[in-house]
């Protein structure tokens, strides 16, 4: 067997990537900093841990993401199988058991006999086939050896959203809703606002004290995960037309649909605990614990966590990579997952598999041959190589979304098109997902006893 593949990082796109090249055999180290240190989001001991929401958003295949969901089952990624065992109710969306989720992955990994996973900081870049998988807070000893590499880096802040718990929310206020009853049709709690209490609660939200970023860190928000005081700031109805919008709601006291509402999730299969969905903030937490408690049905609640800024950081992918992922100006060295920039849990986990894939290829001397343009895993291929996008486009990290798909042929009315892009990908994805050979000698031969 050849020597070891490195996989830095045991996140979403580490994992993945390391259980599917030791799946086909290839020896493997998967190294984790965790639980000697860890990034100011990162908080648990296991491996792919969800660092904020247990959502890994839309289930429904015709949403963007939703067909990459079913990619991912396609081709029995480790990710979407756990999450899949260990799923919570949530409307369309599929949401997670965190705990159990990570522990499921954990013990996958390790039942892998060709696969070692070694917990402990890297601080340099060690010898031999390297997968860089350390996600936006990759820690800075590693950003540093990877500087004279990339060059040019950049970063832009994200913002966590708060969790509450579930037996301190007010139950005379709040009411268990879907949005148009979808999913369970009761899978969200809602708390509704009239028109003073939201007006009130934007108020607060634009005068409540921030944290500062430090003075080297010019804020540049993800649009798709901006803070709430962020959208805010940006007019007086946008949070009420955002993650504050009542539509498909209805509140059984009054038959009525309310002004706003707040939603929250479940973050855990017990019900426990509940997120507060679309409230990433940079707020302190004194003044979140203040301005969330002017919330109908959250004045006497308990913060089981409260809402968190962070630095992304993200490397220039069209520029700096190959066809097969690997950074051209040093190619045994591979980046998986949001470092690479794409955005989100399941985007990290595509790369992820998409990086095992084109390293399978190099090692048993075969062809990569990248996802077809017009699948969700070949949109997200298309951003990391720039194809998606227009000249002179400034990268950045995105989701999955239909705008990196290639246009539909045809003229068709809007509401037929979701189901058009959806077609075409699952028709496409299948003749393109050929399983994988393992090289001619991969007798799986374990690595020496854990
Ligand atoms: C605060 C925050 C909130 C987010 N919220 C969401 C959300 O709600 N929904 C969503 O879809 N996406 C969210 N994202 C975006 C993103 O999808 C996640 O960060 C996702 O976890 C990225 O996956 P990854 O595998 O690339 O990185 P990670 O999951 O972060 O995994 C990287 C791993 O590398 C380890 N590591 C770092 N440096 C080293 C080193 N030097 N040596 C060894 N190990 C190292 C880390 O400990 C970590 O386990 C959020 C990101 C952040 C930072």
């Amino acid at each position: 067997m050849s020597a070891p593949i490195t996989v830095i990082g045991a996140g979403l796109a580490g994992s993945e990537c390391a259980y599917q090249l030791a799946r086909l055999g290839h020896a493997v180290v998967l190294r984790e900093q965790k639980p000697q240190k860890r990034s100011p989001a990162h908080v648990s001991e296991k491996p792919a841990e969800l660092v904020c929401s247990n959502s890994l958003r839309s289930d429904n295949v015709e949403s963007a993401i939703g067909l990459l969901h079913a990619e991912l089952r396609d081709v029995s990624s480790l990710v979407l199988s756990c999450a899949d065992l260990h799923r919570v109710p949530a409307g369309d969306a599929l949401a997670v058991d965190r705990e159990h989720f990570s522990d499921e992955v954990e013990r996958r990994l390790k039942a892998q006999p060709t696969l070692r996973y070694e917990p402990g900081e890297v601080e340099t870049l060690p010898s031999g086939t390297v997968v860089v998988a350390t996600g936006p807070l990759t820690s800075p000893a590693l950003t540093d050896a990877l500087k004279p590499f990339l060059g040019e880096k950049l970063y832009f802040y994200d913002a966590i959203a708060p969790i509450v718990a579930a037996d301190s929310v007010d139950p005379a206020v709040a009411f268990r809703q879907s949005r148009y009853g979808k999913g369970g049709g009761d899978d969200y709690v809602n708390l509704p606002l009239d028109e003073a209490q939201y007006r009130a609660f934007v108020t607060a939200l634009r005068e409540g004290q921030k944290v500062k970023p430090h003075e080297f860190e010019e804020p540049r928000y993800f649009e798709g995960c901006l803070p709430i005081e962020v959208m805010a700031e940006r007019g007086d109805d946008v949070l009420a037309y955002g993650p504050m919008k009542p539509v498909g709601l209805t509140d059984p006291r009054t038959g009525q649909r309310p002004f706003a509402v707040v939603q929250l999730r479940h973050e855990d299969a017990a019900g426990t605990a509940y997120n507060l969905v679309g409230f990433q903030t940079r707020l302190t937490w004194p003044e979140q614990k203040r301005i969330f408690g002017l919330i109908p049905g959250l004045q006497a609640a308990e913060w089981v966590r409260m809402g968190q800024i962070h630095r992304n950081t993200f490397l220039d992918a069209p520029r700096l990579l190959a066809r097969d992922l690997s950074l051209k100006a040093e190619p045994r060295l591979f980046f998986a997952g949001q470092i690479s920039g794409v955005e989100g849990y399941v985007e990290s986990t595509a790369c992820g598999y998409l990086v095992a894939r084109a390293l399978h290829a190099r090692l048993t001397g075969t062809a990569f041959v990248p996802p077809p343009a017009t699948t969700a895993m070949g949109a997200l291929y298309r951003h990391l190589t720039g194809e998606a996008h227009p000249a002179g486009h400034e990268y950045q990290p995105t989701n999955v979304v239909y705008a990196l798909f290639p246009p539909l042929e045809g003229r068709m009315k809007k509401a037929d098109k979701r189901a058009a892009y959806s077609a075409r990908a699952r028709r496409d994805f299948a003749a393109w997902n050929s399983p994988l050979v393992p090289p001619a000698a991969a007798a799986p031969v374990p690595l020496e006893t854990r």
